[in-house]
C-alpha cells in the first residue's frame, strides 16, 4: 500500500535528527563528478525500488551514528585536504527531510565552504518553498532526482502516494523562481522508451535532465522486479 512521504519525512526526520545531530555512516571521496568528497546519510522519505541504500533507508534506526554539521564539516575538508578534491555532497539518503535536517545541512555548507552539490528528490521543497530560501546564498548546484512522468510512474518507483509526484515538480519551480542553479537527475532503466519525452511535457521550467545509469545490484533487480520496472528473467 503506497504511502504519505510528507508523513514518512517528519517521522524519518525524528529518527535521524537529534537537535543539531544528523545520522551518517560513512565519510569518503568516489569519482563521481569527476571527484567529490561524500558523506552518506540514513533516512529518506522514499523508498525507490533502485535506492542503492535501500536496506538502510528502510530501517533508519538501526544504522549511522549521529554527528554535529562541525564533525560532519572536518570529516569532509580532512578528506578533501588528502586527496584533493574541492566538490562535497551528502550522499545515501534524502538531506532534506524537514526543518532541522535542511538547517544542519546549512551549517554544514557554510563550514565546509567549498562548491557543493545538493543531491535530492526535492519532495520537501515542493512541499514547503521557504526551505529553498536557506539554500540562496550558499555556494550550492541542485541536482533534483525526478522519479516518474506521472503520478502512476512515481508511485511505482517510489512506493509513495502518486499525487505527491507534484511536490517534485513544485521544488523546480521553486528552485527556478529563486534562481538556484539546478537540474533534474532521471533513472535511464526506468525513463528509457517513452519516458523522458513524457516527463519534459510536464517540466513546469526549462532544465537540463541528466541520464544516470542503473547500479544493478541483485537486490535492486530484485526490488524492480517486485514493483513491475523490470520483467521476470531481466537481470
Ligand atoms: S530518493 Fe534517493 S535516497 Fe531516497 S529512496 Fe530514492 S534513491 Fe534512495
Amino acid at each position: 500500500m503506497a504511502f504519505d512521504p510528507i508523513e514518512r519525512s517528519f517521522y524519518v526526520e525524528n529518527v535521524v535528527m537529534s537537535g543539531n545531530k544528523r545520522k551518517y555512516y560513512r565519510f569518503r571521496h568516489s569519482l563521481h563528478y569527476g571527484g567529490i568528497v561524500t558523506a552518506d546519510a540514513v533516512g529518506c522519505n522514499l523508498l525507490c525500488a533502485y535506492c542503492w541504500n535501500y536496506g538502510r533507508n528502510l530501517h533508519p534506526e538501526r544504522f549511522g551514528e549521529f554527528h554535529t554539521p562541525q564533525e560532519v564539516a572536518r570529516r569532509l575538508t580532512d578528506i578533501s585536504r588528502k586527496v584533493g578534491y574541492d566538490l562535497f555532497r551528502v550522499s545515501g539518503a534524502e538531506p532534506i527531510l524537514g526543518e532541522r535536517s535542511a538547517q544542519h545541512l546549512v551549517e554544514v555548507m557554510r563550514l565546509v565552504g567549498g562548491p557543493f552539490i545538493l543531491e535530492t528528490n526535492g519532495l520537501m521543497f515542493g512541499y514547503k518553498p521557504d526551505l529553498v530560501d536557506l539554500f540562496a546564498s550558499l555556494n550550492v548546484s541542485v541536482r533534483v532526482s525526478v522519479k516518474g512522468w506521472d503520478e502512476e510512474s512515481f508511485e511505482k518507483v517510489t512506493g509513495a502516494k502518486g499525487e505527491f509526484f507534484e511536490y517534485q515538480l513544485r521544488a523546480l519551480e521553486a528552485l527556478h523562481k529563486r534562481r538556484i542553479r539546478f537540474w533534474v537527475a532521471v533513472m535511464d532503466e526506468v525513463f528509457k522508451g517513452k519516458g523522458l519525452e513524457r516527463l519534459r511535457k510536464r517540466l513546469p521550467v526549462p532544465c537540463r535532465i541528466e541520464r544516470e545509469p542503473m547500479e544493478k545490484y541483485p537486490f535492486v533487480v530484485e526490488n524492480m522486479k517486485k514493483r513491475g520496472l523490470l520483467k521476470q528473467g531481466d537481470s
